[in-house]
């Protein structure tokens, strides 16, 4: 004797009632030959789908085994009943399930879809089904467009795709008129004599009679089993297992490829709802790339403006600190100082420094200027160019030359037009200097008023009439620590005046100061703008629980024509990550074009975009997408198939 196709022993299903059980099915054993057509009959809440639910594998019975092929079945993982709901199984419902965002051709597809059918040669074969059902100029009708009998003819089509050698048909004719129902009858029992095994659940005596035999069922019982005709089963040799499988790597792309077509048709379909999750993860995007431009221009700037303070300089000020107000009287910074410190070996140059207001006059031109003594070495370090002739040399302090290099304020005030100024004597109060050369502008304009330069002894002894000073300026050589020069400047000279009577201003420690007070500046608005992506995450989360809950009957179809977890998984799963992809590129997007609506609003702001700095938002808002689309997603993959189809 041969192994039935079908055997169940023992089979019992209980399901959980209240604090106890109810037992749905009881001791039920049944064998099914290959290419029967059977009719199970009973009263309503007789058992009879649950019955069929664990005949597809898409149930598990409580207890007792059932064999498919003579193989028990109570070991198979989910993949495993997957596969075998895809290969051995088609089903047809009484409310036909078919998707509703997909053409009829695309739902007869979708089982060799998930089988990893030759794309081309699986849909020649769901049009070649359609064609025979009689739907061969409706391939391209949603189910709505379909009356009652072609949404079931569809459904017929989709259980065949993938040869469909058992179809379970739970009262494929229940939602049917009677002309609609006859046909559907007509096609099973053409099938069975192609043969097809038929199962066929129904509680119409008339549409029973078109089955070979016969099982009544009351209460989980089976109350009587018999053949109504003495045809013999054909033995199930059946002609067409559908599209073979290609290689697996293709298969593995096609199932992406609906997965993704999928999670698409859903965006677009709820096309208000994905706009606004995707807000979320735009303003956070956007805030994150154009809040750390905004600090990298920012810091830039200030940068910019503090390099031309001089390359690691040291200035040294008379009074204990800035803004002692005994700072004035203080008068113990002197020359020597400035020559002591020059001698030291970690000193490049140095510069003394004495100014004062002056009234500058150019003919019959006057302007209020400040006018500043200075070393030879004081443009080098303080790196300002010369726009035009040249600078004093250290002889011209000596000597006291009556030279003056000036600034672009100072020309701009004393020279008018198009005067050159080289050459051109000015009165300084009233000692008559010679112009040799005019500074290009800088960037920075620390103080307001035109500034004049001459060297220094010109300055202390023609002009400011004392002989302290206003400041030293040191250049530090490039290879000693800014902080190490400035711990021994402060030795030295708190040594030559026995107490410490002057402060000292570092740039490169001021330097560093800004550039790290901006950097945690950045870091802490970018937290605030992570925050808000992860907000933005968080909604995405939401909306995805969402959609699955609405689309659970979706997800039980899939499952029944043969969808493995991983296939639900990766569809829920591209949906968020698209949601979130695309809601990134428009973010980045749209910080791009915040940066020059900045600049030209004006107010200073610059926006200094970094490729890093955009490539980890887009990471980040890809990884929101896996991080908040995997537990809705896994919740989907996780549903039962049985309990996901009854929610209608
Ligand atoms: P039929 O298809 O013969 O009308 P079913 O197999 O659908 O009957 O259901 C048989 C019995 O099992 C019914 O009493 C029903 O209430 C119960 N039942 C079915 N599914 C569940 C479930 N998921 N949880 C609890 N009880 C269920
Ligand atoms: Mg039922």
């Amino acid at each position: 004797m041969t192994t039935p196709l079908l055997r169940m022993t023992g089979l019992r299903r209980d399901y959980p009632a209240g604090a106890g059980l109810v037992t749905v099915l009881k001791d039920v054993d049944l064998e099914i030959e290959a290419g029967e057509f059977v009719a199970i009959v009973g009263a309503s809440g007789s058992g009879k789908s649950t019955l069929m639910n664990i005949l597809g594998c898409l149930d598990r019975p409580s207890a007792g085994t059932y064999f498919v092929d003579g193989r028990p079945t109570d070991k198979l993982t989910s993949d495993e009943l997957a596969a075998l709901r895809r290969e051995r199984f088609g089903f047809i419902f009484q409310r036909y399930h078919l998707l509703s965002d997909l053409s009829a051709l695309g739902n007869a597809e979708v089982p060799a879809i998930y089988a990893g059918g030759d794309p081309a040669a699986r849909r020649e074969r769901a049009e070649a089904l359609l064609a025979r059902l009689g739907l061969g100029d409706r391939l391209r009708h949603r189910p709505g467009q379909l009356s009652g009998g072609q949404q079931q003819r569809v459904s017929i089509a989709r259980a065949l795709v993938n040869g469909g050698a058992v179809i379970l048909a739970d009262e494929p004719t229940g939602a049917l008129d009677k002309a609609s129902g006859e046909e559907v009858m007509r096609i099973l029992a053409r099938l069975n004599a192609e043969g097809h095994t038929i199962i066929l659940v129904t509680h119409d005596a008339t549409v029973a009679a078109h089955a070979r035999r016969l099982i009544e069922i009351s209460d989980g019982i089976i109350l009587s089993d018999r053949r109504t005709s003495g045809r013999i089963p054909m033995g199930g040799t059946l002609a067409d297992p559908g599209p073979r499988p290609t290689s697996p790597w293709r298969a593995l792309a096609g199932r992406f490829g609906e997965a993704l077509r999928m999670a698409l048709i859903a965006m677009k379909a709820q096309r208000m709802r994905t706009l606004l999750t995707m807000l979320g993860i735009i303003i956070g995007i956007a805030s994150v790339v154009s809040v750390v431009g905004l600090g990298k221009g920012a810091r830039e700037q200030v940068m910019a403006q503090i390099s031309e303070l001089g390359a690691n300089t040291i200035d040294i000020f008379p009074g204990r600190d800035f803004g002692d107000p005994d700072a004035a009287s203080i008068e113990s910074l002197t020359e020597a100082d400035a020559a002591a410190l020059s001698r030291e070996s970690y000193v490049d140059s140095v510069t003394p420094n004495v100014s004062r207001a002056v009234t500058a006059r150019h003919r019959n031109i006057v302007a209020a200027s400040t006018v500043s003594g200075v070393g030879a070495d004081y443009f080098h370090v303080r790196g300002l160019r010369l726009a035009a002739g040249r600078l004093f040399d250290s002889d011209a302090s000596r000597t006291t030359a009556q030279v003056a290099v000036i600034d672009t304020k100072a020309r701009a005030a004393l020279f008018p037009g198009r005067v050159d100024p080289l050459g051109k004597t000015i009165l300084l109060d009233m000692l008559p200097v010679r112009v040799i050369g005019v500074l290009k502008p800088a960037t920075a304009e620390f103080g307001s008023s035109p500034t004049i330069y001459v060297p220094y002894g010109t300055a202390a002894v023609r002009l400011v009439g004392k002989t302290d000073l206003d400041s030293i300026t040191v250049r530090v050589n490039t290879d000693v620590s800014s902080r190490a020069a400035q711990e021994a400047i402060t030795r030295l000279l708190t040594r030559r005046h026995r107490f410490k009577d002057f402060s000292i201003f570092n740039s490169d420690q001021f330097r560093k100061a800004i550039s790290s007070a901006s950097q945690t500046l950045t870091l802490l608005i970018s937290g605030v703008a992570v925050i808000s992506l992860l907000v933005g995450g968080i909604g995405v989360m939401n909306i995805m629980l969402v959609s699955v809950t609405e689309r659970t009957p979706e997800i039980g179809v899939r499952m029944a024509v043969g969808a493995r977890q991983s296939d639900i998984l990766q569809q829920f799963l591209i949906e968020a990550v698209l949601v979130c992809v695309i809601g990134g590129a428009i973010g980045v997007l749209l910080a791009l074009a915040i940066g020059p609506l900045l600049n030209l609003m004006g107010g200073g702001f610059r926006v200094a975009y970094s490729l890093p700095s955009i490539l980890f938002a887009f990471a980040c808002s890809t990884g929101i997408g896996v991080l908040f689309g995997f537990l809705p997603a896994r919740n989907a993959a996780r549903l039962d198939p049985v309990e996901a189809l009854a929610r209608d």
